[in-house]
């Protein structure tokens, strides 16, 4: 098996310490400039996606599992549409479309980008969509067209985050807006050990270098966005999912209430949401 290396991201070349090492070989280290974790050496794409992309296809288990998020996706809707309220929206890795139900057709010309095909053709059926399936740089979307591009719960999973913030920047309109959603780095590791994982439920963690690639910390994002020209001006706590074991799902939504009252005083404090969204543009173009 050829392992691919990658640099940090962020920071490019820099020093390191393994984090995380597993049987197979694959690794996730710790840039120690700006506290990315990221997997490398990492199986070729090839590998990674040779069962990965069908995890995303269109069926009932991926519709009842995203149906969970959908009071979350409407909360983070509400918040982007505060600084944004129409226009061309793409989401990037838009799975079966929900997060077009909060971006109404009236106001909003609505595209995805999708992995999975069968995904993609859903969202373009259901929502009135234009989906395109395959990732963001494969898409190769005109220069300046969009005035909204959202990514959520997904970042981990690029192959290399800084060509796509690139792109990101590329396609985005002189006054548009990237909407980022991720996990708090400290908060998912901390939720992937000991009785804080057994009490979260486990499975809902998916802590491994085979599919998620990178942890960013709300810092080191900052630093991604700015080295592709784009700067963040919002922060917000977003809710967790829905979860089918009330006893989980009591802990995460309290979890969620003293955070979202702590969590916009800093970014380390981010850091510990279970996830948060970022809005970022152009440096000036916004209020
Ligand atoms: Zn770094």
């Amino acid at each position: 098996m050829k392992f691919e290396y990658v640099d940090c991201p962020v920071c490019g070349p820099s020093r390191t310490r393994i984090w995380l090492k597993e049987k197979s070989g694959a690794r996730y280290v710790r840039c120690l400039d700006c506290d990315t974790v990221y997997a490398s050496p990492r199986f070729p794409r090839e590998v990674r996606h040779s069962n990965g992309d069908t995890v995303w296809d269109y069926t009932p288990e991926l519709l009842a599992r995203e149906s969970l998020r959908l009071p979350a996706l409407k909360q983070e809707a509400d918040y982007i549409q505060r600084h944004s309220p129409g226009g061309r929206l793409l989401d990037v890795g838009c799975s079966s479309g929900d997060l077009f139900r909060f971006f109404a057709p009236s106001s909003w010309e609505r595209y995805g980008v999708e992995l999975s095909a069968t995904a993609a053709e859903y969202a373009s059926r259901t929502y009135d969509a234009r989906v395109v399936p395959g990732t963001l740089r494969s898409a190769q979307f005109p220069d300046g067209y969009f005035d909204l591009v959202t990514m959520l719960d997904m970042l981990y999973l690029v192959d290399d985050p800084r060509a796509e913030m690139d792109e990101v920047k590329r396609i985005l309109s002189p006054k548009g807006i990237v909407a980022i959603e991720i996990a708090g780095q400290a908060y998912m590791f901390l939720r992937s050990r000991g009785a804080v994982a057994l009490l979260m439920e486990r499975r809902w963690c998916r802590l491994t270098p085979d599919t998620h690639l990178y942890w960013f910390t709300p810092a080191g994002l900052q630093r991604l966005l700015e080295n592709s020209g784009l700067r963040p001006f919002a922060w917000y706590v977003a809710s967790s999912p829905v979860r089918p074991n009330p006893v989980s799902h009591w802990v995460a939504s309290a979890y969620y209430r003293v955070y979202s009252s702590l969590a916009g005083r800093s970014l380390s404090m981010l850091n510990w949401a279970p996830r948060y969204l970022c809005l970022a543009g152009a440096p000036g173009a916004q209020p």
